[in-house]
């Protein structure tokens, strides 16, 4: 998960404020009942056309960009298919969080733009995230929803602004939140919580089910692809197969790579901003040899245009 910019309020979908959604909207607050949406108006395209690109921080998806599910940063084609998700849940809130009391959930906040997500399966389904959505302190209770002549006031719908913005909730928002203050991980690629605040990091990788074994192995994979690559070309060298000239040059697109790895359009992108962050945990266990791995460390710094370099003395 990383933080991504926030959606602009102001201009929600046609989908989610043309007659007929208003409608649904009512009838919802009407019976106190987030069930009563259809669900056509959140998983409309023209919703998701603007929150696929937004997953990614971009305003329009260029080719070979893919969306990522917000939670855990899968990309599309493993996601399977990503789905519109309420942050807030419209229709329930699990009994987890309530103390065991019935809750209607934000009946309130069916078609609200500021409540959608995008996700994937894993993270949203009946295993993960589903209805739940834990607070501290005191539960929002829905606003004042109707006029003295009974209309619907869609203004009090929003879900960045009272009460909710008095509510503090625990799950992570990636729109809200930075991530990146409350999660971290290990070398294994195990997320955990991390910070002032760790126990929000926690219980959002325990609810989005953040460390569920397939994707511990994928984010793994990303340093397993780099390691590999930088053991083949180590090998090369020391069977005199490629000079130190080439070496060097393999090493640096390798890190170009790794570094590349940091954008918000990348797969599992605070994982590789982890490896940057953490590269000398990574390289001081892979590279056992201390010549290659000063010649690596070099080739990095000079990557990142840092010009630390330390001398590698030849084996
Ligand atoms: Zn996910």
């Amino acid at each position: 998960m990383i933080h991504l910019p926030r959606k602009d309020n102001d201009a929600p979908p046609a989908r989610l404020v043309c007659a007929n959604a208003l409608t649904q909207l009512r009838n919802a607050v009407l019976h106190q009942d987030g069930e009563r949406y259809t669900t056509t108006y959140y998983r409309d395209d023209t919703v998701t056309e603007l929150l696929r690109p937004y997953s990614i921080d971009k305003l329009t998806l260029e080719l070979r960009d893919w969306p990522k599910c917000n939670y855990c940063e899968s990309q599309v084609e493993k996601a399977v298919t990503l789905q519109v998700e309420h942050y807030r849940p419209k229709a329930k809130v699990d009994p987890k969080d309530t103390g065991g009391a019935a809750h209607t959930g934000y009946y309130w906040l069916g078609i609200e733009w500021s409540n959608l997500l995008l996700a994937c399966p894993q993270c949203n389904g009946p295993s993960a995230k589903h209805n739940r959505f834990p607070i501290r302190g005191v539960r929002a209770t829905a606003p004042v929803l109707f006029d003295a002549q009974g209309n619907l006031d869609r203004s009090n719908c929003h879900a960045d602004q009272n009460p909710l913005l008095a509510e503090d909730p625990i799950l992570l928002n990636p729109e809200i939140d930075h991530p990146e203050n409350f999660l971290t991980f290990d070398t294994q690629a195990n997320m955990s919580g991390q910070g002032p605040d760790a126990e929000r990091g926690e219980k959002s990788k325990d609810i989005y089910n953040l460390n569920r074994p397939l994707l511990v192995q994928d984010r793994l994979e990303v340093w397993t692809v780099f390691k590999d690559d930088i053991l083949i070309d180590i090998g090369e060298h020391m069977m005199g197969e490629i000079s130190e000239e080439t070496l060097r040059y393999a090493f640096k697109n390798i890190c170009r790579k790794i570094l590349k790895r940091s954008g918000a359009g990348e797969e599992f992108a605070l994982w590789g901003r982890y490896i940057n962050d953490h590269l000398e945990d990574f390289i001081g266990v892979d590279i056992t040899d201390n010549y290659y791995r000063d010649l690596f460390r070099n080739a990095y710094y000079a990557a990142i245009g840092a010009g630390v370099a330390v001398a590698a003395v030849a084996p």
